[in-house]
């Protein structure tokens, strides 16, 4: 008989995101007329540089011809663009990493999922709360969480992220093996300063424990007095492993590819005690479980690099920015509170009431598609996020929209 992994018989359904779009269909086919602007996803509007689609092109041109055709590509991916990488995204800020300690792959969503395979089933795992949910569910799967009960799984160590801690946790009081850490954030698009790292990596070296670092909104950092990456954290080499998309950064969501730095003095134990390099297992789990990220698509990533590509993938992420600065200026004018600072493309508004209620408050009055806070944990049972990934036009229309409900209206 062919038994199932009951743990995923844990999960809980994905009931959330259907029932969204759920709402957002009904209402439609109830008022087929209305507008109804979406800023609820986190995926991308824009279309790709022209810098990689040039590339890309080439790429693609490349692959026709007998003699510049390429097959299996290296598995850690292509030298040109782990290059690039290195120079680029580390060293021009200080931080010694070597183009062996990245590996390209086909999304932050596949590494931030997978990496758990490292680990042993017994660990104590810290994650934020709101929450990107992949953290929460590939620990589930693999059987590292008790049950499901009033909005949380047992066993897991939930990190507070609230208007009273900026929305950066605090470091947990007891012990912990493994901490998911996300900036800027999703959802709350909270960013964290050197200080703030600086704890949870010392956090980190005193109790053996391992950071996983999400930094795939990394570009929408424009404050220069954040760090970009969690290595640019003395003694951060050690106990951290960070994970990067293009996803964002240059409008990949649907083309895929990112990738994930495992430093080589990065270290978890064995059984007795022993130092075991982190990389050298993840090497092997890549190797064995993954073939590469396409060739085209790996010199359209290195695109990014150029200096067309660096100006056209910043002009894309001002656009969305300045997005973000309408939404965000609009709903504190508005009375709510929400982050002030401007280095994400999600704003987290906090509304005090219920988070279903403000959606469908939203969707039915301004014709605005949200996405309710409870969806990414309990701490968002009050907040709404609103995504900035849209056309100007839209968002603008959106916001008038939003402000001629609210005015007069018991929200
Ligand atoms: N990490 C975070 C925090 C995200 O919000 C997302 C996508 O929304 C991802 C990772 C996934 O990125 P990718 O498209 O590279 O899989």
């Amino acid at each position: 008989m062919i038994k199932i992994n009951k743990n995923y018989l844990k999960l809980e359904s994905s009931y959330f995101f259907s029932e969204i779009s759920k709402r957002v269909t009904r209402f439609q086919q109830s008022n087929p007329n209305k507008v109804i602007i979406k800023l609820g996803i986190g995926d991308v509007t824009k279309a790709l540089p022209p810098a990689c689609i040039k590339a890309f092109h080439k790429a693609v041109d490349e692959m026709a011809d007998d003699a510049t055709f390429r097959g299996y590509g290296p598995e850690q991916g292509y030298e040109f663009l782990r290059e690039k990488i290195v120079e680029n995204d580390f060293r021009a800020r200080g931080v010694d990493i070597s183009i062996d300690e990245v590996f390209i792959s086909d999304g932050a969503k596949c590494d931030s999922g997978n990496i758990q395979e490292l680990f042993s089933k017994d660990i104590k795992i810290a994650v934020p709360d709101p929450v990107y949910p992949v953290y929460v569910d590939s620990n589930v799967m693999a059987g590292r969480t008790g049950k499901f009960n009033q909005d949380r799984y047992q066993g897991l160590i939930y990190l507070e992220s609230a208007q009273e801690n900026g929305y950066v946790p605090d470091i947990p009081m007891q012990k912990v093996d493994l901490i998911y850490l996300c900036f800027p954030n999703n959802p709350t698009g909270a960013t964290a300063t050197r200080e703030q790292l600086s704890k949870w990596v010392a956090f980190a070296h005193k109790n053996k424990a391992l950071i996983i670092y999400d930094a795939a909104y990394e570009a929408f950092i424009r404050d220069k007095t954040l760090p970009h990456s969690i290595f640019e954290i003395p003694g951060a080499l050690d106990v951290a492993i960070e994970i990067r998309s293009f996803s964002k950064t240059a409008g990949f969501t649907g083309t895929r590819c990112a990738y994930t730095v495992i430093p080589k003095q990065c270290v978890a134990y064995d059984e007795t005690g022993h130092k075991i390099l982190l990389h050298k297992l993840w090497l092997r789990r890549q190797a064995t479980k993954f073939n590469g990220v396409s060739y085209p698509v790996q010199r359209a990533a290195e695109a990014v690099y150029s200096l067309e590509g660096k100006k056209q993938t910043g002009e894309l992420i001002d656009y969305y920015l300045a997005n973000a600065r309408l939404i965000k200026d609009k709903m504190l004018a508005l009375g709510y509170h929400c982050i002030e600072s401007n280095n994400s493309p999600y704003i987290w508004v906090k509304t005090d009431k219920d988070s279903w209620d403000f959606f469908n408050f939203l969707l039915e009055q301004a014709g605005v598609v949200c996405t309710p806070g409870s969806g990414f944990g309990r701490c968002g049972q009050e907040y709404v996020r609103i995504s900035a990934f849209n056309s100007i036009e839209n968002v603008k229309k959106a916001l008038a929209n939003i402000s001629e409900a609210l005015s007069g209206q018991d929200c």
